[in-house]
Protein backbone atom coordinates (compact mmCIF):
# COMPACT_ATOMS: atom_id res chain seq x y z
CA UNK A 1 0.00 0.00 0.00
CA UNK A 2 2.78 2.29 1.13
CA UNK A 3 6.42 2.16 -0.40
CA UNK A 4 8.94 4.27 -0.07
CA UNK A 5 11.84 4.40 -2.14
CA UNK A 6 15.27 5.85 -1.47
CA UNK A 7 14.32 8.29 0.14
CA UNK A 8 16.37 11.42 0.91
CA UNK A 9 14.66 14.49 3.04
CA UNK A 10 16.06 17.85 4.62
CA UNK A 11 14.52 20.55 5.92
CA UNK A 12 15.52 23.91 4.54
CA UNK A 13 17.11 25.07 7.50
CA UNK A 14 19.28 22.30 7.83
CA UNK A 15 20.80 20.17 10.17
CA UNK A 16 18.82 16.88 10.21
CA UNK A 17 18.62 14.73 6.94
CA UNK A 18 16.47 11.82 6.86
CA UNK A 19 17.04 8.70 5.65
CA UNK A 20 15.16 5.21 4.06
CA UNK A 21 16.49 2.77 1.98
CA UNK A 22 12.69 0.71 0.91
CA UNK A 23 10.07 1.09 3.13
CA UNK A 24 7.24 -0.90 2.30
CA UNK A 25 3.61 -1.35 4.22
CA UNK A 26 0.97 -3.80 3.43
CA UNK A 27 -3.09 -2.99 3.27
CA UNK A 28 -4.26 -3.94 6.90
CA UNK A 29 -0.45 -4.00 8.25
CA UNK A 30 0.03 -2.38 11.94
CA UNK A 31 3.33 -0.90 12.22
CA UNK A 32 4.85 0.92 15.37
CA UNK A 33 7.83 3.46 14.22
CA UNK A 34 10.39 3.43 17.10
CA UNK A 35 13.59 5.68 17.97
CA UNK A 36 14.84 8.45 20.17
CA UNK A 37 13.31 11.64 20.72
CA UNK A 38 14.73 13.89 17.62
CA UNK A 39 15.38 10.45 15.51
CA UNK A 40 13.07 11.72 12.82
CA UNK A 41 10.21 9.74 13.25
CA UNK A 42 7.58 12.67 12.93
CA UNK A 43 9.50 13.63 10.04
CA UNK A 44 8.92 9.97 8.21
CA UNK A 45 5.14 10.28 9.00
CA UNK A 46 4.75 13.53 7.45
CA UNK A 47 6.48 12.12 4.53
CA UNK A 48 4.10 9.20 4.08
CA UNK A 49 1.22 11.96 5.01
CA UNK A 50 2.48 13.78 2.12
CA UNK A 51 2.76 16.64 4.74
CA UNK A 52 6.52 17.30 3.43
CA UNK A 53 7.94 15.73 -0.26
CA UNK A 54 11.09 14.26 -0.29
CA UNK A 55 14.25 15.90 -1.79
CA UNK A 56 15.13 12.67 -3.19
CA UNK A 57 13.45 9.73 -3.89
CA UNK A 58 9.59 8.56 -4.06
CA UNK A 59 6.67 8.08 -1.77
CA UNK A 60 3.94 6.01 -3.10
CA UNK A 61 0.32 4.88 -1.99
CA UNK A 62 -1.23 2.45 -4.05
CA UNK A 63 1.01 2.60 -6.86
CA UNK A 64 0.26 6.93 -7.13
CA UNK A 65 3.21 8.62 -6.54
CA UNK A 66 2.23 11.00 -4.06
CA UNK A 67 5.56 12.78 -3.42
CA UNK A 68 5.34 14.32 -7.50
CA UNK A 69 1.51 16.01 -6.47
CA UNK A 70 0.93 19.08 -6.35
CA UNK A 71 0.24 20.61 -2.73
CA UNK A 72 -3.49 20.51 -3.16
CA UNK A 73 -3.36 17.01 -4.78
CA UNK A 74 -1.64 15.92 -1.74
CA UNK A 75 -4.43 17.70 0.55
CA UNK A 76 -7.17 15.92 -1.32
CA UNK A 77 -5.66 12.62 -1.48
CA UNK A 78 -5.04 12.89 2.61
CA UNK A 79 -8.70 14.50 3.04
CA UNK A 80 -10.11 11.05 1.17
CA UNK A 81 -7.70 8.28 2.87
CA UNK A 82 -6.15 9.12 5.30
CA UNK A 83 -7.02 9.52 9.15
CA UNK A 84 -4.23 11.44 11.53
CA UNK A 85 -4.09 11.26 15.03
CA UNK A 86 -0.96 13.59 15.99
CA UNK A 87 0.40 14.49 19.11
CA UNK A 88 -1.56 17.92 20.23
CA UNK A 89 -5.20 16.45 19.14
CA UNK A 90 -6.25 19.96 17.52
CA UNK A 91 -9.89 19.82 18.10
CA UNK A 92 -11.93 22.81 17.86
CA UNK A 93 -12.91 23.77 21.68
CA UNK A 94 -16.49 25.27 20.99
CA UNK A 95 -17.35 22.18 19.25
CA UNK A 96 -18.85 19.04 20.91
CA UNK A 97 -17.27 15.93 20.70
CA UNK A 98 -19.80 14.68 17.83
CA UNK A 99 -19.20 18.14 15.91
CA UNK A 100 -15.32 17.47 16.21
CA UNK A 101 -15.56 13.58 15.37
CA UNK A 102 -17.89 15.13 12.07
CA UNK A 103 -15.28 17.46 11.46
CA UNK A 104 -13.95 15.81 8.24
CA UNK A 105 -17.35 16.23 6.81
CA UNK A 106 -16.70 19.83 6.49
CA UNK A 107 -12.94 19.41 5.02
CA UNK A 108 -13.63 16.97 2.60
CA UNK A 109 -16.60 17.80 -0.40
CA UNK A 110 -16.27 14.84 -1.78
CA UNK A 111 -18.34 13.44 1.02
CA UNK A 112 -21.45 14.32 2.66
CA UNK A 113 -22.81 14.51 5.75
CA UNK A 114 -25.60 12.24 5.85
CA UNK A 115 -27.77 10.78 8.60
CA UNK A 116 -25.23 7.52 8.27
CA UNK A 117 -22.12 9.72 8.88
CA UNK A 118 -24.15 10.75 12.04
CA UNK A 119 -24.72 8.14 13.45
CA UNK A 120 -21.11 6.55 12.63
CA UNK A 121 -19.74 9.53 15.09
CA UNK A 122 -22.14 8.34 17.76
CA UNK A 123 -21.23 4.67 17.28
CA UNK A 124 -17.92 5.60 17.58
CA UNK A 125 -18.52 7.82 20.54
CA UNK A 126 -20.11 5.21 22.26
CA UNK A 127 -17.41 2.48 21.32
CA UNK A 128 -14.82 4.99 23.32
CA UNK A 129 -16.97 5.44 26.39
CA UNK A 130 -18.04 8.66 25.41
CA UNK A 131 -22.06 8.96 24.80
CA UNK A 132 -22.60 11.07 28.05
CA UNK A 133 -20.22 13.93 26.76
CA UNK A 134 -21.18 13.70 22.55
CA UNK A 135 -22.89 16.64 22.84
CA UNK A 136 -20.69 19.05 24.92
CA UNK A 137 -18.27 21.40 23.82
CA UNK A 138 -14.60 19.74 24.35
CA UNK A 139 -12.95 22.46 26.72
CA UNK A 140 -14.65 21.05 29.17
CA UNK A 141 -13.38 17.51 28.80
CA UNK A 142 -10.05 16.28 29.75
CA UNK A 143 -7.03 15.19 28.00
CA UNK A 144 -7.73 11.39 27.47
CA UNK A 145 -11.29 12.07 26.55
CA UNK A 146 -10.32 15.03 23.77
CA UNK A 147 -7.38 12.13 22.59
CA UNK A 148 -10.22 9.74 22.27
CA UNK A 149 -12.43 12.13 20.65
CA UNK A 150 -9.46 12.51 18.05
CA UNK A 151 -9.04 9.01 17.22
CA UNK A 152 -12.83 9.06 16.47
CA UNK A 153 -12.50 11.91 14.35
CA UNK A 154 -9.60 10.01 12.42
CA UNK A 155 -11.75 6.88 11.93
CA UNK A 156 -14.87 8.70 11.14
CA UNK A 157 -14.33 8.61 7.12
CA UNK A 158 -13.40 5.41 6.96
CA UNK A 159 -9.56 5.69 5.97
CA UNK A 160 -7.73 3.14 4.74
CA UNK A 161 -4.77 4.56 6.28
CA UNK A 162 -4.48 6.03 9.59
CA UNK A 163 -1.43 7.29 10.99
CA UNK A 164 -1.07 8.83 14.36
CA UNK A 165 1.66 10.32 15.95
CA UNK A 166 2.72 9.01 19.65
CA UNK A 167 -0.87 9.56 20.92
CA UNK A 168 -0.27 8.53 24.02
CA UNK A 169 2.48 11.12 24.71
CA UNK A 170 0.18 13.54 26.92
CA UNK A 171 -1.57 10.46 28.82
CA UNK A 172 -1.11 8.51 31.93
CA UNK A 173 -0.26 4.58 31.66
CA UNK A 174 -3.09 3.36 32.07
CA UNK A 175 -5.57 6.09 29.16
CA UNK A 176 -2.54 5.23 27.18
CA UNK A 177 -3.20 1.64 26.86
CA UNK A 178 -6.31 1.45 26.75
CA UNK A 179 -6.50 4.69 24.28
CA UNK A 180 -4.02 2.46 21.66
CA UNK A 181 -6.16 -0.76 22.50
CA UNK A 182 -8.95 1.26 20.96
CA UNK A 183 -7.27 2.71 18.18
CA UNK A 184 -6.16 -1.18 17.11
CA UNK A 185 -9.35 -2.79 17.74
CA UNK A 186 -11.05 -0.01 15.21
CA UNK A 187 -8.35 -0.04 13.14
CA UNK A 188 -8.41 -4.07 12.90
CA UNK A 189 -12.25 -4.08 12.36
CA UNK A 190 -12.13 -1.61 9.56
CA UNK A 191 -8.95 -3.43 8.12
CA UNK A 192 -7.40 -0.53 7.96
CA UNK A 193 -3.43 0.19 7.73
CA UNK A 194 -1.70 1.54 10.76
CA UNK A 195 1.64 3.66 11.46
CA UNK A 196 1.90 4.37 15.07
CA UNK A 197 4.94 6.17 16.36
CA UNK A 198 5.57 5.59 19.82
CA UNK A 199 8.94 5.62 22.31
CA UNK A 200 6.36 2.96 24.62
CA UNK A 201 7.82 -0.49 24.48
CA UNK A 202 4.94 -1.70 26.20
CA UNK A 203 2.72 -1.16 23.19
CA UNK A 204 4.92 -2.85 20.66
CA UNK A 205 3.52 -6.68 20.98
CA UNK A 206 0.24 -5.38 19.64
CA UNK A 207 2.11 -4.80 16.02
CA UNK A 208 3.10 -6.80 13.00
CA UNK A 209 6.36 -5.18 12.45
CA UNK A 210 8.70 -2.73 14.30
CA UNK A 211 10.31 0.17 12.44
CA UNK A 212 13.68 1.84 13.72
CA UNK A 213 14.56 5.09 13.21
CA UNK A 214 17.90 6.50 14.36
CA UNK A 215 19.16 9.36 14.08
CA UNK A 216 17.50 9.97 10.88
CA UNK A 217 18.52 6.35 9.37
CA UNK A 218 15.51 3.84 8.69
CA UNK A 219 15.70 0.84 9.42
CA UNK A 220 13.16 -2.51 9.31
CA UNK A 221 11.29 -1.78 6.27
CA UNK A 222 10.20 -4.71 4.19
CA UNK A 223 8.17 -7.39 6.10
P1 LIG B 1 11.10 12.74 16.33
O1 LIG B 1 9.68 12.75 15.89
O2 LIG B 1 11.74 11.39 16.19
O3 LIG B 1 11.27 13.27 17.70
P2 LIG B 1 11.44 14.79 14.29
O4 LIG B 1 11.16 14.12 13.00
O5 LIG B 1 10.39 15.64 14.87
O6 LIG B 1 11.94 13.69 15.36
O7 LIG B 1 12.73 15.69 14.14
C1 LIG B 1 13.94 15.19 13.60
C2 LIG B 1 14.96 16.33 13.55
O8 LIG B 1 14.54 17.31 12.61
C3 LIG B 1 15.16 17.05 14.86
O9 LIG B 1 16.54 17.31 15.00
C4 LIG B 1 14.37 18.31 14.70
O10 LIG B 1 14.93 19.34 15.46
C5 LIG B 1 14.50 18.59 13.22
N1 LIG B 1 13.35 19.34 12.70
C6 LIG B 1 12.05 19.03 12.87
N2 LIG B 1 11.24 19.91 12.22
C7 LIG B 1 12.07 20.80 11.62
C8 LIG B 1 11.86 21.96 10.79
N3 LIG B 1 10.62 22.36 10.46
N4 LIG B 1 12.95 22.61 10.35
C9 LIG B 1 14.21 22.22 10.68
N5 LIG B 1 14.46 21.13 11.44
C10 LIG B 1 13.42 20.44 11.92
MG1 LIG C 1 7.97 13.36 16.88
Amino acid sequence: MIELNDITFAYEAGGFTLNAGALSIAQGEKVAVVGPSGSGKTTLLHLIAGILVPTRGKVSLDGQVVSSLSDKARRRLRLSRMGLVFQGIELVDYLSAKENVLLPYRLNRGISLDDKAKQRAEQLLQRVGLSEVAGRAVSGLSQGERQRVGICRALIAEPGLILADEPTASLDEASSASAVDLLIQLVEDSGSTLVMLTHDKVLLPRFDRVVMVDRGAVSGGVS
